[in-house]
């Protein structure tokens, strides 16, 4: 974005008006319009574009050309006004115009609860508003005796190892990939991509102007990472292709002692005042236990291990699991199979998004390097059409009379919105409809991007099998019915280990407590996703109760764990205290605020079953809060929740 302050930077904008007016045509009508409204301050134009705008997407504007070309005119004078008079563009827009401009911009309703959140979120001012500033000098002695070891170099990773570089904290990052990306590395299967809008699922604090594509494939979201991890120069601090096999803590010493693995198979120890796990939920395969699967000939692999020396054009294929990872690999190979057969245990819900499949123009790339503010206004309307809005249709309405299907009013509605698209994607096959239709309410499991699934199904080299599986043979997939299915190669889309949390590694707190046995096989939790009594200075992203299943980004909720990460240990900096540890109230009490808030949402739906919850039936993945509520808790690290050990504030415990 051209700096506030950049004068020369916006005279040569405005000096070639003509590539201004042609690239401007690329530029979406409403964070046009709130460039215009920020830098130009005039309410007029809201009033004129609002009743164009009847949505936070692109495609949800119907604005007159004759308008949206006065629109651009608009802009482009304005900002030839600021660059012959010098005068520096504002960084904030006119607060009092602030409501409107949210409401216009998404053509909904923004709640004033959400605009603190949603200015951060934007950092108009491109300081990271989220970073943890010291509140006071630190001595270099002082940081020269504290350092960090982080787990995995994932997107929170990275992130997490910015923000320590940022703070001058030492740390190490040990990674049992060769490189950084995490599943973004390791998940390489044909057609994986992201599902949310990458010019919101990405950090708000280094935004990418240059996507290729709105839901971008593996590869570019695999680059950015990479390119923040080496702009930030990580690469010295991250151990590649080592893995944590172990972890204790030494309450006399008062630091962790691990214990690291190389794929060399070399063993090595460390130690560490701070542990924080950013190994994510997602990153252990999750292999079925099929009768006969080891007597299968061909090529067989779960999609975050594809094998691309198995050559699949024009084989047989069979791909067993229909959750997101199978919904994207579907389409992307059914093309040059020879034929693909499909293992469905139970149909999944996928929404259409026309921009899934579009490329970003450079125009538009253009506009959003250069028009100032436009990129943070783009990303407010993609934070806020992927966020919040679906939650409520999350929430069982107890007096809801058809609760098998639905579970409100607005979640029947989206269920029949889902329904029409089925059938019109499908052309109203009917046997094709049965078989796709789930029998649970809409978000029950993860909601999917439609990936031109359905379309795929209706091709005559694809056949939808929905008899579950009863063995299988050296090249053939037989089903409960008796049928035999010949493939020769077997792709298992079977999801992950989620619930296993930090599963292989042994974790060990006080008092020889294991995270095993505090959590059992499948039931983790940790105080806001993060801390856990027994467990000092250990800290999770993308922990217990931490996945966002209603909308948002991943990214999102990591950056504001780490917020709240950094801010534990600059308490532990500052005051010399040697350690932090949840109590136990809080984190019971907040164990049962997530329960109860669980109770009412689709996700504990007695028809649903999902990688969400536990045996026992518990919701142990999703968070059940809506952004904003998450972003409020974790906002400020509050240290009355927390025992500490030595320095100034910190209390000896309990004995
Ligand atoms: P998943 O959602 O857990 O889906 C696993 C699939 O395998 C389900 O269809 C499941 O059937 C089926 N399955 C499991 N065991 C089976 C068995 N023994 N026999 C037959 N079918 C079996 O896993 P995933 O698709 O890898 O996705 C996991 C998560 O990763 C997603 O929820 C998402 O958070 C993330 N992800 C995101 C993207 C994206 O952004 N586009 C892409 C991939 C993954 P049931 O439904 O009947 O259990």
């Amino acid at each position: 974005m051209t700096a506030p302050n950049d004068t020369q930077a916006l005279k040569a904008l405005v000096g070639d008006r003509v590539h201004l007016d042609e690239a401007l045509k690329a530029a979406d009508v409403a964070p046009l319009l709130m460039v215009l409204i920020h830098l130009g301050g005039d309410p007029a134009w809201l009033d004129r574009i609002a009743p164009h705008i009847q949505g936070p997407w692109s495609f949800h504007e119907h604005t007159p050309d004759a308008l949206k070309a006065e629109l651009r005119q608009a802009v482009a004078d304005l900002l030839a006004d600021y660059a012959s008079t010098g005068r520096q563009l504002p960084i904030t827009p006119p607060m009092h115009l602030l409501p409107r401009m949210l409401d216009v911009c998404t053509g909904q309703k923004v709640p004033a609860e959400y605009y603190p959140m949603v200015l951060e979120e934007m950092d108009l001012a491109g300081d990271d508003p989220k970073t943890v500033k010291w509140r006071e000098p630190v001595a270099r002695e002082t940081l020269d005796h504290f350092n960090v070891l982080v787990i995995g170099a994932g997107f929170s990773g990275v992130a997490m190892g910015i923000k320590l570089k940022e703070a001058g904290i030492a740390f190490t990052i040990i990674e049992k990939n060769e490189t950084v990306g995490g599943t973004w590395y390791e998940n390489s299967y044909p057609g994986c991509g992201v599902d949310t809008a990458n010019h919101f699922y990405s950090y708000s604090f280094n935004n990418n102007h240059d996507w290729d594509h709105f839901f971008a494939k593996r590869d570019e979201i695999f680059h950015y990472i990479q390119r923040n991890s080496d702009a930030n120069a990580l690469g010295d601090q991250i151990r590649y292709n080592e893995e944590v096999t172990s972890a204790e803590w030494d309450d006399a010493a008062q630091l962790w002692r691990v214990e690291i693995r190389g794929n060399d198979g070399k063993s090595s120890s460390a130690t560490a005042n701070v542990v924080v796990s950013a190994v994510g939920q997602l990153n252990r395969p999750q292999m079925p236990t099929i009768p006969g699967m080891d007597d299968f000939e061909g090529p067989a692999f779960h999609t975050a291990r594809w094998n691309h020396e198995a050559d699949i054009a024009g084989r047989r294929v069979g791909l067993i699991g229909t959750g997101a990872s199978g919904m994207q690999v579907g389409p992307a190979i059914a093309p040059i199979v020879d034929n693909l057969t499909i293992f469905q245990r139970s149909p999944h819900w996928a929404m259409a998004n026309p921009l899934y499949f579009e490329t970003v123009s450079d125009d538009k790339k253009w506009v959003l390097k250069n028009i100032p503010f436009y990129a943070k206004w783009f990303r407010f309307q993609l934070f806020w059409s992927s966020s919040d809005g679906f939650h409520p249709m999350l929430q069982i309405d107890p007096n809801w009379p058809d609760q098998k299907r639905s579970l409100n009013a607005a979640n029947a509605k989206i269920r029949e919105q889902l329904e029409a698209h089925i059938a019109s994607e499908l052309n109203h096959d009917p046997e094709l409809i049965r078989k796709s239709t789930p029998d649970y309410p809409p978000y029950g499991k993860r909601m999917l991007r439609d990936n031109h699934w359905y379309r795929m199904l209706t091709r005559t080299n694809v056949d939808l099998v929905t008899d579950h599986i009863d063995h299988i043979e050296k090249d053939a997939v037989v089903t409960k019915d008796g049928v035999r299915h010949p493939v020769d190669v077997l792709v298992f889309a079977t999801g992950f280990q989620a619930r296993r949390m930090l599963s292989p590694m042994h974790i060990q707190g006080r008092d020889g407590v294991t995270i095993r046995a505090s959590w059992g096989e499948d039931d983790p939790r940790a105080h806001l996703g993060m801390t856990m009594p027994g467990f000092p200075n250990l800290f999770l992203i993308y922990g217990p109760n931490t996945n966002l299943a209603h909308g948002g980004s991943a990214v999102f909720h990591s950056e504001c764990q780490i917020r709240y990460i950094m801010q534990a240990i600059r308490e532990l900096v500052e005051t010399g205290a040697t350690s932090v540890e949840v109590k136990e109230k809080p984190f019971w009490d907040y164990q049962e605020r997530v329960d109860v808030a669980h109770r009412g949402m689709v996700w504990s739906h007695p028809g649903v079953t999902s990688w969400y919850k536990n045996a026992a039936g518990r919701v142990t993945q999703n968070s059940p809060w809506r952004l904003v509520d998450y972003r409020n808790m974790t906002e400020v690290f509050d240290p009355t929740e927390y025992e500490f050990r030595g320095g100034a504030t910190g209390s000896e415990k309990a004995a």
